[in-house]
């Protein structure tokens, strides 16, 4: 890729010709705050808390939706600038119920991030007091736009990420809103449950209800691991709090799923803590089943087999494979069944 020079608050920098302002300094280290702009989610320019000033423009320019150009001068630190992101910030914490104190998303908001970057501790201006409902009739996930900074992420998600087309923004000004289908409860709506608007949300307008309550962001250590349910092998953090998995989010920058998940990755964990998980293997003895140790389970599952090859032959045994077990595992299934069993009835739960 064509390279391009550019001078950044008074550094040489590089970047990739056709790349933002935003992520040419992102790429050389220099920190712009950004609430809109996702790489996920592409260009932006809704917030435009990422302002800086461009040699020979006069007005301030928007750093995610500007194509850097190569012999740029670039500051994004000037005093204007610092002014301008703390106006805008401001003006988000005054115009909903942001109290960061109770906030589920406190420690991992990127409003609270912006404003302790920018050394606010409150806003100036006269808080304009939201009080709407807050929509808990999605299974899985807590809806309070009291909390939204309209910044689109979640809409952007929803339609062009995971094309569910089930955000839209709703009414005009100082009304306007996330709505589910031209205004659904989101628990009545065309909504699947993916999360992927919740894993973009910046703020706390978009929470996982199940994690609720159930400890803050620092509590939670996050343990990355491969999705158990389907051969796709989405990269997922765990966010885990005295042995327990809170949450799940999808891992951002790691192939194949790109921080996103379906329903069951996302919020179908709960089997990892059931009491019914088998621990040991079961038996059926007069129609119960009977926990057994391995060493029973593997002799009586040879027995039987040995006698239905015998009683009706080969044809009569069939090996399924599954989906959440590794490749070598379903490799030796199959080697087994074909080999030792000498059956070539094979399948794998997946194509069923
Ligand atoms: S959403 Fe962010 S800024 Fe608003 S109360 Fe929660 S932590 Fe604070
Ligand atoms: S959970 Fe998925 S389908 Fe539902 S609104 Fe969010 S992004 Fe759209
Ligand atoms: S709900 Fe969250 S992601 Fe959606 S517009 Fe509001 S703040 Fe942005």
């Amino acid at each position: 890729m064509k390279k391009i020079a550019l001078n950044i608050d008074g550094k040489d920098a590089q970047a990739a010709e056709g790349d933002t302002i935003l992520n040419a300094a992102r790429e050389n280290g220099i920190y712009i705050p950004t609430l809109c702009y996702h790489p996920r989610t592409k260009q932006a320019g809704k917030c435009r808390i990422c302002v800086v000033e461009v040699k020979g423009l006069p007005d301030l320019q928007v750093s995610c939706s500007l194509q850097a150009r190569d012999g740029m001068t670039v500051n994004t630190t000037s005093e204007r600038i610092i002014e301008t992101r703390k106006m805008i910030v401001e003006l988000y914490l005054s115009s909903g119920r942001h109290n960061c104190i109770s906030c589920e998303a406190s420690g991992e908001c990127e409003l609270q991030d912006a404003a302790y970057h920018l050394g606010l501790e409150k806003s100036n201006f006269p808080v304009i007091p939201k009080d709407l409902p807050v929509d808990s009739s999605s299974p899985m996930i807590i809806k309070d736009m009291n909390k939204c900074i309209q910044c689109f992420r979640c809409v952007e998600g929803c339609n062009n990420v995971v094309v569910n087309e089930v955000l839209e923004m709703g009414f005009r000004g100082g009304d306007m809103t996330v709505v589910c289908d031209t205004n659904k409860p989101m628990g009545k709506s065309s909504c699947v449950i993916c999360g992927e608007c919740v894993q973009l949300c910046p703020t706390a307008a978009l929470l996982e209800k199940k994690a609720a309550g159930k400890g803050r962001t620092w509590e939670l250590k996050k343990v990355r691991t491969t999705c158990p349910y389907c051969g796709v092998g989405c990269q997922m953090h765990l966010h885990v709090k005295d042995n327990e998995i809170i949450k799940v989010t999808g891992v951002e920058d790691a192939a194949p799923n790109f921080g996103t998940l379906c329903i069951k990755g996302r919020f179908g964990y709960d089997f990892v803590h059931s009491p019914e998980r088998l621990r040991s293997p079961l038996i059926k003895r007069d129609g119960e089943f009977v926990e057994a140790s391995w060493e029973e389970a593997l002799d009586f599952t040879a027995e039987k087999l040995l006698e239905i090859k015998k009683t009706h032959g080969t044809e009569a045994i069939v090996g399924i494979g599954c989906a959440r077990t590794t490749n070598e595992n379903n490799y030796i299934m199959m080697k087994f069944m074909r080999a030792a069993v000498g059956t070539n009835n094979v399948d794998h739960c997946a194509r069923t």
